[in-house]
């Protein structure tokens, strides 16, 4: 038996026996488009649950009981059958929630995996994907996996974006816009996102990851528009980041062209039933809901009171940048402290922190921390 080298590759022989010369051989086997991107780099997820953890907005809270009594009776039950294709107990569920006949909803194994498969779906390389600028990063990831090309948009100064958004273009594919946005927390009223969804021809996809959290939402326009798209996700309004499950809201012959992109089972048995005793319990979901409002507003006051920048947000973060302090340090020394936020640096837009509304407790330390911060001087 060989002995294990410890994956190094640098000496790969080809099938000629030669050494690889320039180029090592295994680049050859890749895509170019996979050699040139970068891969997306996801919130830091340490291994110790002490650290007050407030830079992937999760839920600060545990999920509903239902959650666990759910899995626990599916683990009872067995898992060795395969689980249900479209997840019918989710959507029938769901749809009744929202006011959809379950065949307008496809789920997946959150809701990043309905991105991709929106993405698979309608674009094909070569084809333009538009979407706004500071935004969620994954949509260049997955534009670039497609071989796509990308067009940013850039957001106004005051979060707004102008009619360029919604403009036509000849090999525009799909508009993506995170409704409310990550890193600003702001939204777009549903009323513009109506225009360009006339003016459009492709879908339009909303990005509805933290609508639990806002006033407003594009349920609506998916009734009224074949071409808007709304995904939803479990991960931050129901407390469920680890569990992974989301969903996209569409007319039913797009979900149908969807469900031929899906993996056949995307979710597993356990997140079938655990998203689905989520989504029935109500009272939890009002009363998590009201708790992170009250602290998300406790935030944003104290943090405007420190003298930074935070755009009005409805979603379960604050983006915050304050005209004199760096970020990256003030970033810096929380992290000494075991507070962890997300630094963002956008090129040609500027960097800030965005702090996930966690429980009273964790804003308090974490805005007592950045105020000591402030007075020991960066
Ligand atoms: C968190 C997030 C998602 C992904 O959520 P998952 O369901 O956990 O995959 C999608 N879009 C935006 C804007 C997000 O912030």
């Amino acid at each position: 038996m060989l002995p294990y080298r410890g994956g190094q590759v640098d000496e790969v022989v080809g099938c000629a026996g030669e050494l690889a010369q320039t180029a090592p051989a295994w680049k050859q086997y890749v895509r170019p488009e996979i050699l040139a991107m970068e891969g997306y780099v996801p919130g830091e997820q340490p291994r110790d649950w002490n650290v007050i953890k407030l830079n992937t907005n999760e839920n600060p809270y545990p999920p509903s009981p239902a959650v666990a009594e759910a899995v626990e009776a599916v683990l009872r039950r067995g898992l060795q059958r395969y689980p249900d294709p479209l997840a019918t107990e989710f959507r029938e569920k769901a749809g009744e929630l929202l006011g959809f006949p379950p065949d307008w909803i496809l789920c997946g194994n959150g809701s990043d995996d309905i991105l991709t498969i929106i993405t698979r779906t309608f674009v094909a390389s070569g084809g333009v994907i538009r979407f706004a600028y500071p935004g969620y990063l994954l949509y260049a990831t997955l534009a670039e996996i497609q071989g796509a090309e990308i067009e940013r948009v850039f957001f106004r100064p005051d979060w707004s974006l102008g009619a360029d958004f919604g403009r036509p273009s000849a090999r525009l594919r799909l508009v993506f816009l995170a409704n409310p946005n990550s890193p600003s927390g702001t939204v777009i009223p549903p009323a513009e996102i109506a225009t360009w969804a006339c003016q459009l021809r492709c879908p339009i996809i909303v990005d509805e990851a933290y609508a639990d959290f806002a006033d407003s939402n594009c349920l609506d326009l998916v009734r009224q528009f074949d071409n808007v798209l709304v995904v939803r996700s479990l991960s931050k309004s129901y407390a469920l980041a680890g569990l992974r499950f989301g969903f996209v809201v569409a007319q039913p012959h797009l979900i149908n062209q969807m469900r031929k992109v899906k993996d056949s089972y995307n979710c597993d048995a356990l997140a079938i039933a655990g998203a689905t005793a989520a989504i029935s319990d109500r009272r939890w979901f009002d009363e998590t809901r009201a708790k992170i409002l009250a602290t998300r507003a406790i935030l944003t006051q104290r943090m405007r009171h420190l003298g930074f920048d935070v755009p009005p947000s409805q979603a379960n973060f604050t983006w915050n940048v304050h005209p004199e302090l760096p970020a990256r340090i003030v970033y810096e020394r929380l992290k000494q402290r075991g507070i962890l936020v997300r630094y963002m640096n956008f090129p040609g837009w500027g960097d800030g922190l965005r702090i996930s509304v966690g429980t009273d407790e964790q804003i308090k330390q974490c805005v007592d921390s950045i105020e000591q911060i402030i007075r020991e001087g960066v």
